[in-house]
């Protein structure tokens, strides 16, 4: 399972352009990749955070096939690259390896030796695919701090790093559904993580998603613990936005304090069906639909809200929630009126 798992390419984010960005200008989403097992929590994507204090760090020694690689979704002007390897305390660095470019992804060239840990390098005619690390064998687990890039259109960092571990013991005729379903959730990170920021909050960045035979529902979280269910997902295998929803409860994070189940899960299912997969939601049925119906009802009640009264109101109503002081209240407070007026207004608007 581990050796399968470590040839996965691990994370991705998406990218939201603005509405003033020039096609010139358009962000290209990076992807890590590597042969290399992560060491507890220091993830791939820490590599590419814009931090120097954190790193990947490999769970065993390289052997002579590994590599590090950073795959980027279109090509780009690589103006300057330096690789910075090696924990802050000085161990772990790549002192023999080199680094390399591809300008399709497949064939690499070598751009530049390690030095003390460090490889710099430039190529501004080519445009480049990938940059990959090859730290050769070595005789500790190497970590890599940080990979800065000068590039003709801007590659964002991770700026919520997340790796998914996933495991389908259970099922594994689902192991290759399942880490393509990690993947998409890793790009989904961002969206979710910016629609439901709070001060000071930072989401957990490892995430365990387990394929189970005994789960009986569809998919449930616990902390940043995922399950979902091997005979639901067997037969459902498009319904990835299911897991979606479930990331979203891990970024959620709520602890402890009052909360209704019909905002947690309206929450939930607003960002997946409002912004991982605007126009999935289907209709809402205005005989029966109330605010707190919960899940996609309750998500339209929210987009509602958000269009009429607060673009960040779903955002609020999670730091509420998030930091234990919600209550009823809080929606008057962000609309001057209260839930019950709300649900009328909201209800006059669905189409019968
Ligand atoms: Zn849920």
């Amino acid at each position: 399972m581990l050796f399968a798992m470590r040839l996965l390419v691990i994370g991705a984010i998406l990218l939201v352009t603005g509405p003033g960005s020039t096609r010139g200008q358009e962000p290209v989403a990076a992807a890590v990749e590597t042969t290399m097992a992560t060491h507890g929590d220091e993830i791939r994507q820490l590599a590419y955070d814009g931090r120097m204090a954190t790193f990947f760090a490999a769970e065993k020694p390289a052997s002579a096939d590994d590599h590090f690689t950073m795959v980027f979704e279109k090509p780009v002007i690589v103006k300057s690259i330096v690789v910075t390897t090696g924990r802050p305390d000085g161990t772990g660095k790549v002192d023999e390896g080199a680094l390399e470019i591809s300008a399709d992804g497949k064939m690499f060239r070598k751009l530049a030796d390690f030095k003390d840990g460090i490889a710099r390098g430039e190529e501004r005619k080519e445009p480049v695919r990938a940059i990959r690390i090859r730290p050769g064998a070595t005789t500790a687990p190497i970590a890599i701090r940080e990979m800065a890039l000068v590039t003709d259109r801007p590659v964002p960092v991770f700026r919520y790093p997340v790796e998914f571990v996933v495991d389908t013991t259970d099922a594994p005729e689902l192991k290759e559904w399942a880490e393509d379903v990690a993947r998409t959730c890793e790009r989904a990170y961002p969206i979710i993580n910016d629609e439901l920021a709070s001060d000071g909050f930072m989401p957990p960045r490892v995430i365990r998603m387990t394929i189970s035979k005994s789960y009986r529902g569809v998919a449930a979280t616990g902390g940043d613990r995922i399950v979902g269910s091997v005979d639901y997902f067997k037969n459902h295998r498009k319904d990835v936005g299911a897991m979606v929803h479930e990331t979203v409860h891990v970024v959620q994070s709520y602890r402890r304090g009052k909360r209704p189940g019909w905002l947690v899960e309206g929450v939930s299912d607003y960002i997946r069906f409002f912004r991982y997969e605007p126009g999935h939601l289907g209709r809402i049925d205005p005989r029966t639909a109330h605010h707190d119906g919960g899940y996609r009802v309750s998500a339209a009640f929210l987009a509602y809200l958000t269009a009429k009264y607060d673009p960040e109101i779903v955002r609020k109503l999670n730091a509420a929630m998030r930091e234990a002081r919600y209550e009823e209240g809080l929606f008057e407070k962000l609309t001057g009126k209260d839930l019950k007026e709300l649900d009328d207004e909201w209800r006059a608007t669905l189409q019968p």
